[in-house]
């Protein structure tokens, strides 16, 4: 989708001559407020040209005189991205700059450092930075730049593009905690320690893929580099988790043949740390490698394949759905190729651009997929665990495959 600057308004509502501040772009103005809330305002304030200084001051005094009186908030911008001006407390006699250049600079970065501090209010997309445009369907609604870890965190509590992919990942991260500590709590009498230690594996997993995930979508608006350093911690979380949900399933499967356990959890780790190795590459985050992304992830979730042939090739399709709970396995395989394709090709928002800026965009659909069947996979191993603790031994398990075939 092509993106094009929003007409200037603000500069059409004050007509004066070429090249003075009123030929300030709404781009600008949104800029000045919202993209570039430097704490050194001055540095950008150098010049002092007068009729500069005269056109900014009637341009604030006109803008400010349309301020509601008692508003504690921003307002956000409307459907054509046209900023709305911050509430601070003003006072249009004051802004003779032309008279005092020195007290008009000090002004200015009042103004500045009030806006500042009153916040943020989220933007259009074509108001964001190049770093922070990776879905152009998402039109409104848009965290700036923030520069504060602090102030990511508290964005947890506000609405924007990635409340929704915020909260489904740190719910998602809140649960398995919570599975994880009921799990590892249990008397050994209950559950081994053994149990306690496969499980381990796929636990971490889905921790820290939630983890990285949702301290990703918090922390993507700070700056390019923090950004771009979650990003990376984003994808090897997906890899971990694959890697992880993979040690208890082929445990328990093949839970008395070693070597091709062994094989299969040696090729799923060296294809994991493939994905890890790959997604460090800096370019691998940006929007055009998207459908590379999905397809590498669900490539490496497929791999699961080779060893599920395996079961049904030595054991049979009914022990593989009875012992290794394949229907699960294929549940899971489902919601985490169909979160990836929703992930991929941008549906809905593709289809109704700006429609689901807040809620319900793929990116949120990716989400509960994949915290689905995270708990899908839950549910999947602790069944297979309990077919094959309940079988005793594997001298015993041999023993009795013995007896079956001699009967
Ligand atoms: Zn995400």
């Amino acid at each position: 989708m092509s993106e094009s600057p929003q007409p200037s308004s603000l500069a059409a509502a004050n007509p004066t001559p070429a090249g003075s501040m009123a030929d300030l772009s709404e781009d600008d103005f949104m800029d000045a407020q919202t993209t570039t809330p430097t704490p050194s305002p001055r540095a950008s304030l150098t010049h002092h040209d007068p009729t500069l200084i005269e056109e900014a001051n009637h341009l604030l005094s006109s803008k400010l005189e349309e301020l509601p009186e008692e508003d504690e908030d921003f307002e956000e911008e409307d459907g054509d991205g046209d900023p709305v001006t911050p509430n601070f407390e003003f006072d249009p006699a004051d802004m003779d700059l032309l008279a005092i250049p020195g007290k008009a600079l000090d002004k200015a970065e009042e103004i500045a450092r009030r806006v500042w501090e009153a916040g943020w209010t989220v933007v259009h997309h074509n108001h964001l930075p190049k770093w922070l445009r990776d879905n152009d369907f998402l039109i409104k609604g848009h965290r700036p730049p923030l520069n504060s870890f602090l102030a990511c965190f508290k964005s947890i509590f506000r609405i924007h593009t990635e409340t929704g992919n915020i909260w489904t990942h740190l719910l998602g991260f809140i649960a398995f905690i919570g599975i994880t500590v009921y799990f590892l709590t249990r008397p050994s009498i209950e559950v081994q320690w053994q149990e306690k230690a496969i499980f381990s594996a796929f636990f971490i997993g889905a921790i820290l893929c939630l983890g990285f995930s949702f301290l990703f979508h918090t922390v993507y608006c700070h700056s390019e580099r923090v950004g771009r350093l979650f990003n990376k911690l984003d994808y090897c979380g997906i890899a971990v988790l694959t890697m992880g949900s993979f040690v208890p399933w082929l445990y328990y499967s093949f839970y008395c043949r070693m070597e091709p356990k062994i094989i299969y959890l040696v090729l799923i780790f060296v294809l994991g740390i493939g994905c890890i190795v790959v997604s460090m590459w800096d370019k691998f985050a940006e929007p055009k490698f998207r459908p590379v992304r999905a397809g590498m992830f669900i490539g490496l979730g497929l791999s699961g394949v080779i060893p599920a042939m395996h079961f049904v090739i030595t054991d049979g399709l009914v022990a593989a759905f009875q012992y290794a709970s394949l229907h699960w396995l294929l549940l899971m395989a489902f919601l985490y190729i169909s979160g990836a394709i929703i992930y991929a090709v941008r549906i809905p928002e593709r289809i109704w651009p700006g429609k689901f800026d807040i809620w319900c965009q793929s990116h949120q659909i990716f989400h509960v997929f994949v915290v689905a069947a995270a708990f899908v996979h839950y549910h999947g191993i602790s069944e297979i665990a309990e077919y094959r603790l309940s079988f005793g031994d594997c001298l015993e398990e041999r023993s009795q495959l013995l007896m079956l075939r001699t009967v």
